[in-house]
């Protein structure tokens, strides 16, 4: 029950209201018996500075930040972890013991979850795509040590700001998706990862059925592929569908988002921890 001794937790962003936390942090609080709730809050650009410095004075306990803000808050935090320095993305906030915002990253945790007791170093992995979540996911690949990691884009300016910020790292490597050697690159992952939203739930047009650069690219991929979809709505979207009738493994997003959200969770408590499923029963009704 909600009483005057109730604090908050918080989701910032523009637009809010696609969001799941609630449903996934709500059913966690509950299940930990804490006296909590998770609210999402719109929250205009011109107004962000004003407030995100105002809930640090009243009752908020931590917040979750997503698109268009997860750069932004950087100056907005005391302090920031090492991983979300490096892939330049802020995506929970949680108070210091000076009452200042300390900001981390959980999506790179978040997408590693499904695979981390697949063993899986040295091995091959393609990302499909340069924006936000290809950022987390080179470093996920980086973290699980795989010897080559080859992003696709179909946008050059942004393919070459991610290769500026993973300078350092010779295995990942950056391609057009025109580039001749695609198909020998699909013959040989051993994962790929598709960030694009090609295959996310649309309300009027036959988008669903499409598959990430057209199914032409997918026609030398074989069985060994593990393929995992950031995308979880639909889950399993057209994609996996196409990759499991060829006998890969597949992954959908459902995974990345509930892993994510319990890192935060864990970040805002110092380290209690809720069962997968919790998260995982409360989204069903949902997706
Ligand atoms: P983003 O920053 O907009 O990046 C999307 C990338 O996909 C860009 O490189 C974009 O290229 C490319 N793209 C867009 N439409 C394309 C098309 N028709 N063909 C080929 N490439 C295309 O988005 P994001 O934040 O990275 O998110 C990407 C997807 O991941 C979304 O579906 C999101 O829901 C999902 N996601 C899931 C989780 C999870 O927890 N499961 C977490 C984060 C993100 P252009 O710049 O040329 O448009």
């Amino acid at each position: 029950m909600i009483t005057s001794k109730t604090s908050f937790i918080a989701l910032i962003g523009n637009p809010v209201t696609h969001s799941l936390s609630p449903i996934m942090q709500n059913a966690a609080f509950q299940y930990l018996g804490l006296d909590l709730i998770y609210i999402a809050i719109p929250c205009k650009d011109e107004d962000l500075r004003l407030v995100i410095n105002s809930l640090k004075k009243i009752n908020c306990k931590g917040l979750n930040i997503t698109i268009p803000y997860k750069e932004k808050v950087f100056d907005l935090c005391a302090e920031v972890t090492p991983v979300a320095k490096t892939i330049k993305a802020i995506n929970t906030l949680k108070l210091n013991s000076n009452q200042e915002w300390s900001g981390t990253n959980t999506d790179v945790g978040g997408f590693i979850y499904p695979l981390k007791d697949l063993n899986l170093p040295n091995k091959e992995g393609i990302i499909l795509g340069s924006g936000g979540a290809a950022r987390s996911v080179i470093q996920g690949l980086i973290n699980l040590n795989f010897s080559k990691v080859t992003i696709i884009s179909r946008n050059e300016k942004s393919l070459n700001e991610l290769m500026k910020n993973f300078k350092n790292q010779s295995q990942v490597k950056g391609l057009l998706n025109s580039d001749d050697q695609i198909n020998n690159l699909i013959e040989e992952a051993d994962l790929i990862v598709n960030t694009t939203p090609v295959g996310m739930k649309k309300e009027s047009n036959n988008a669903n059925n499409v598959l990430p650069y057209g199914e032409n690219f997918w026609k030398s991929l074989n069985s060994k592929t593990i393929v995992y979809d950031l995308i979880y709505n639909p889950a399993p979207t057209a994609l996996l569908k196409y990759c499991d009738k060829k006998g890969c493994r597949t992954i959908d997003g459902t995974q990345m988002l509930i892993a994510q959200g319990l890192k935060s969770l864990s970040f805002w408590t110092n380290g209690l921890e809720v069962p997968f499923e919790i998260m995982s029963n409360a989204l069903k009704k949902y997706l």
